[in-house]
């Protein structure tokens, strides 16, 4: 019964049977087995809303694992020693997680090395000392990366952030402040943005540079966790950089040329948030479809009432184009186009569409879909902020406008 004609290669169908095994075993089987530390947010947090120890343990382990299995690095490029199977792979891989472990099996974020938290195309920008120094532990999945570009007044518009590197002796001196930054509170190192060349960053001709920096180093201080859909903890954090030393091995890409690196890494998140979407759309969808046809109401399966079986058959018509459009880019962005239009229409799509999937199944479920256990709430609450995260569906909305103004209008 295939609903896409478009045929997954037999060596990525038989990857992603394995990954579902690795899934199963590895993310579904720890979540049972340390249920109450890892969804029981009074032992998944410490008081201040950092990960605990135990819980960063559990990450950690996942992340190796999937590492020595060859998963964690899948569409990482050859020239770092990763599989280099590109984008198609990685949307198709991302999906399938997430439609399998939903939202509550949430140690399936480190099955596949996200651009953010760890190796990537990203990573051919930095030196030859830092993949000397960074790159083996990264690989394996032993360490963790973060990235650090928006600032308390610099979101959409990266370009005003106000963080400086000072030039010295010996390098540059890093100071400001970085918010929303995922991971930085365990991470072991933060790709920070920064002006190096302030009159350049005023006019918004470049004067931005990026720099790898280990978490470490003194001056940096993780000031507090962002709380968000009132959970008690959380992962994003902000920063206070305070005049933090780099030297020049530390630099990412070209000086003052920083944003291309901020770029490429958000194409890749485009393309990771509109899998995952679909993927958590997907498991939402199919636990109502479930559901309404157990569920009795005057004398009937709910399913028999078109006022709940409609609104499903909408959520996944548009599901399921936006399926359509993230393997479509997908397969444009493996070919070597920028395809920068169909990956702004893939991504806001896909995260709008998702959302309101979710809060069909929430609705299907009646007083049930607000349940912890169920978890629909989490998905929601996920597929929620990549509305926002990797480019807010406003600013696709002005790149798609662009590209049509220019002329290109195929659609
Ligand atoms: C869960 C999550 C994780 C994140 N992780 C990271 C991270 O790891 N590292 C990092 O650097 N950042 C991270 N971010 C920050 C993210 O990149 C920003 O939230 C995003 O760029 C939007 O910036 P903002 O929140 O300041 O909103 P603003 O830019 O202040 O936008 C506010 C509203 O105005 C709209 N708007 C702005 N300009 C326009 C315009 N020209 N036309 C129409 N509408 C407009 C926006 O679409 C939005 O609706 C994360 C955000 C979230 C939610």
């Amino acid at each position: 019964m295939a609903t896409i004609a478009f045929d997954i290669p037999e060596d990525l169908q038989q990857i992603a049977r394995a990954v579902e095994a690795f899934c199963r075993a590895e993310v579904i089987a720890r979540h049972e087995k340390y249920h109450d530390l890892l969804n029981d947010p009074r032992n998944t947090y410490r008081r201040d809303g950092r990960l605990t120890d135990a819980a960063i343990e559990q990450i950690r382990a996942v992340r190796q694992a999937s590492a020595k299995q060859g998963f964690f690095n899948v569409s990482v490029p050859e020239s770092l020693g990763g599989a280099g199977l590109g984008m198609i792979a990685y949307y198709t891989l991302i999906e399938q997680v997430y439609r399998l472990c939903g939202p509550h099996n949430w140690l399936c974020d480190f099955v596949i090395s996200h651009w953010a938290f760890g190796p990537s195309a990203v990573l051919t920008t930095i030196t030859d000392e830092a993949r000397e120094r960074v790159l083996p532990d990264m690989m394996a999945g032993r360490s963790m990366l973060c990235f650090g570009m928006s600032e308390p007044g610099a979101g959409s518009d990266a370009a005003m952030l106000q963080t400086r590197a000072v030039k010295t002796d010996k390098g540059w001196k890093i100071s400001g402040r970085k918010i929303w930054t995922t991971h930085i509170p365990i991470a072991d190192y933060v790709i920070v943005f920064a002006q190096t060349d302030p009159e350049r960053a005023a006019q918004k001709k470049g004067g931005i540079s990026a720099f790898l920096v280990p978490t470490s180093t003194p001056g940096i201080q993780v000031e507090s966790i962002i709380r968000m859909h009132g959970h008690i903890g959380g992962y994003e954090g902000i920063t206070v950089f305070d005049e933090v030393e780099v030297e020049p091995w530390q630099l990412v890409g070209t000086l003052h040329d920083g944003f291309k690196i901020g770029l490429l890494g958000v194409s890749m998140g485009r393309i990771y948030n509109s899998a995952r979407a679909v993927g958590l759309a997907r498991w939402a969808l199919e636990m109502a479809i479930d559901y309404a046809q157990q569920r009795q109401a005057f004398g009937n399966p709910i399913s028999e009432y078109q006022g709940v079986s409609f609104p499903l058959a909408n959520a996944a018509t548009e599901v399921h184009a936006a399926h359509l459009m993230g393997l479509n880019v997908a397969l444009l962005l493996d070919r070597g186009e920028r395809a920068v239009k169909e990956l702004s229409m893939a991504k806001a799509y896909s995260v709008q569409v998702a959302a309101r999937a979710v809060d069909q199944a929430i609705q299907t479920h009646g007083a049930m879909g607000f349940t912890n256990e169920l978890g629909l709430h989490e998905a929601y609450a996920r597929v929620r902020q990549a509305n926002v995260a990797d480019g807010t569906n406003e600013i696709l909305a002005r790149t798609i406008a662009q590209r049509l103004f220019k002329g290109d209008v195929e659609l």
